[in-house]
């Protein structure tokens, strides 16, 4: 399922608690098969869209408000399953991956949607393709990869579900400016396979070089968003973001 359509957000407002705004009035789109660069400092409500959208929301006493639309479809008040089940994937912030258990059952917690133990095989087979090392090291325990193999085992469980949209949350976060390039390919070849990406980074020079639209968030609100591709755009986003004069 692959290059379904558009995501669509709108007038998207996310409260926590009843006091914390964490976003008020966001409008973004995810064109099918590009990637798009979610920008913007702590605190700015970048997690926050990304839980509103694969509604991982449970724990958080969070309301939404605003639509948020997929291949025809409202993904408003969905959970993490059924959200999962329509194409939309995330990779949450800091991996996540479970420590005792081995890469393939890390990787099964990943295709638990798929029907068939084909289409599971499959799916595991197109991972390891995209991830080598992951099939090198089937067996042992997620805890005892380096953090940039724990970011792949990350992604490759979301691969597992055959996303049309992912979300990634700081994949960079921590790594070893080789093992960021090598995340960059990654993605890059997740996209190529037709995968819409939605990218939140602290490392704005990695997002930029791969997204195609970029938006900066602040309080809870776009304040830029553009094409990569606008040279104007991409000056503000510098001198915003990268402190840049
Ligand atoms: P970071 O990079 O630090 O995660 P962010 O841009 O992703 O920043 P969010 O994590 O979405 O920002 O946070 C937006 C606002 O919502 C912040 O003020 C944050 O403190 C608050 N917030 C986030 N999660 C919760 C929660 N579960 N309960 C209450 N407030 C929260």
């Amino acid at each position: 399922s692959t290059g379904v359509g558009e995501l669509e957000i709108a007038d998207l407002a996310l409260n926590y608690g009843g006091v914390v705004r964490a976003l008020n009035g966001v409008n973004l789109s995810l064109p099918a098969g590009s990637v798009v660069a979610l920008l913007g400092p702590n605190g700015a409500g970048k997690t926050s869209l990304l839980r509103a959208v694969s509604g991982n929301l449970r724990h958080h006493r969070a309301s939404v408000k605003g639509e948020i639309r997929y291949a025809g479809t409202s993904l408003v008040g969905l959970g993490p399953a059924e959200t999962v089940r329509r194409g939309v994937v995330q990779v949450p912030e800091g991996r996540r991956i479970f420590a005792s258990l081995t890469v393939e059952e890390n990787l099964t917690l990943g295709g638990q949607a798929l029907r068939s133990q084909q289409d599971f095989q499959s799916a595991q087979e197109r991972v390891f393709e995209l991830f080598p090392v992951l099939a090198e090291r089937r067996k042992q325990p997620g805890g005892l990869l380096s953090g940039g193999e724990q970011q792949m085992l990350a992604i490759g469980r979301a691969m597992m579900a055959s996303p049309s949209v992912l979300m990634l949350d700081e994949p960079s976060l921590g790594l070893a400016p080789k093992m960021i390039a090598t995340i960059a390919d990654i993605i890059r070849s997740i996209n190529a396979m037709g995968t819409s990406i939605l990218l939140i980074e602290q490392n704005a020079t990695m997002a930029l070089a791969l997204a195609h639209h970029a938006y900066v968030l602040g309080l809870g609100r776009v304040v830029l968003s553009g094409a990569t591709s606008d040279p104007g755009l991409m000056g503000e986003v510098r001198r915003l973001y990268l402190g840049d004069t």
